[in-house]
């Protein structure tokens, strides 16, 4: 099945000229690593390559040759659209500008429709860009260290620094290859992963007073007023979410982050055993079974009690299976 999606893949990508390569809102390191990665390996084949990621891109990502090619609108015409990292074709934003059926979507989501013509979806796989450096040479396209540097930064990312449960041999395998091109592991651990603001710090700071815990779940929220007070204005919880989600003997960590424009984004985490996706999808959201989000458009109140209630009721089901 890999060999012929494989040459699928290649015959579609050996056709087009103009590509447009495009991932989701509110970009993750995945998100703009496989965009970059592949967006680099289709233009050193000669392509006319345009990356759009419509929320830009994260200023931790800035290190990254090829950051600095990445737009926030769709111009150009195209002959193949590329989804990376993407469960669904709504979470481009996209969907209002574009008509035509996306062509390949490359993701790893548990959540993902097939929306596209061609649909590789490998949900054993850590990270997207861990499915792009396993098969880009059968798809014709060639590795060099930029692009490397790219994709160990999506895999790194995605699996805060190789800790989460999806990790395999296979990701490790995957990992020393593209380390082997000669990059720094340390710059990318440091630059994607460990360095924060002062700002950002205290932001953590904030969310961890006001941590909450119930049997089987901590919870916490991040206001506009804590962003506010500690000077921070980034998108979501500075990955706070990574720090509670170690709390020892709990299955579920959730944080909600109210939100400059209205409404509130929610992200879940989950021990193995646990799939938090489910709960998100009730709520138009999605993702994995550990790590899942989803927006809601009503107050922080109001979203903290249902989230909460049918978190609640998903932790029993498990407790009474
Ligand atoms: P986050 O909590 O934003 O870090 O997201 C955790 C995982 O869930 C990531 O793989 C996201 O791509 C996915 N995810 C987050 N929000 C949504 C959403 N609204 N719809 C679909 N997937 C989502
Ligand atoms: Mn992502
Ligand atoms: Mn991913």
């Amino acid at each position: 099945m890999n060999e012929s999606m494989n040459n699928l893949i290649r015959q579609e990508i050996s056709k087009a000229q103009k590509v447009l390569l495009v991932s989701h809102i509110r970009p993750d390191g995945d998100a703009i690593g496989s965009l970059i990665g592949l967006g680099l390996a289709l233009e050193a084949a000669g392509k006319n390559v345009n990356l759009v990621s419509i929320d830009g891109a994260p200023s931790s990502l800035k290190f990254l040759p090829g950051y600095q090619k990445i737009n926030q609108s769709v111009e150009d015409g195209f002959d193949l659209l590329i989804v990376v990292d993407c469960s669904d074709w709504q979470r481009t934003g996209l969907a209002t500008k574009i008509e035509d059926k996306p062509g390949i979507n490359i993701d790893h989501h548990i959540t993902n429709d097939h929306f596209a013509r061609i649909n590789w979806v490998d949900t054993t796989a850590a990270a997207t860009a861990e499915i792009i450096a396993e098969n880009i040479t059968s798809w014709g396209l060639e590795l060099n260290q930029e692009i490397a540097r790219a994709l160990l930064t999506a895999i790194i990312t995605d699996t805060i620094g190789f800790r989460t449960s999806n990790v395999s041999p296979r990701t490790l395998r995957i990992a020393a290859d593209l380390l082997s091109s000669g990059i720094s592991i340390n710059e990318i651990y440091m630059q994607a992963l460990v360095n924060r603001s002062l700002e950002a710090m205290r932001y953590w700071g904030a969310g961890l007073n006001k941590l909450q815990k119930e049997d089987g779940m901590v919870w916490t929220s991040l206001t506009l007023d804590d962003q506010n007070k500690t000077g921070y204005y980034g998108k979501d919880d500075a990955d706070l979410i990574n720090i509670i989600s170690g709390i020892e003997g709990i299955p579920i960590s959730i944080i909600f982050i109210e939100q400059p424009g209205g409404g509130v984004k929610v992200s879940w985490r989950a021990q193995p055993g646990y799939d938090v996706s489910r709960v998100a999808q009730e709520f138009g959201g999605g993702g994995h079974p550990a790590a899942a989000g989803a927006m809601f458009d009503s107050g922080l109140k109001e979203v903290q009690e249902i989230v909460i209630r049918n978190t609640r009721k998903l932790l029993n089901n498990y407790k009474s299976s």
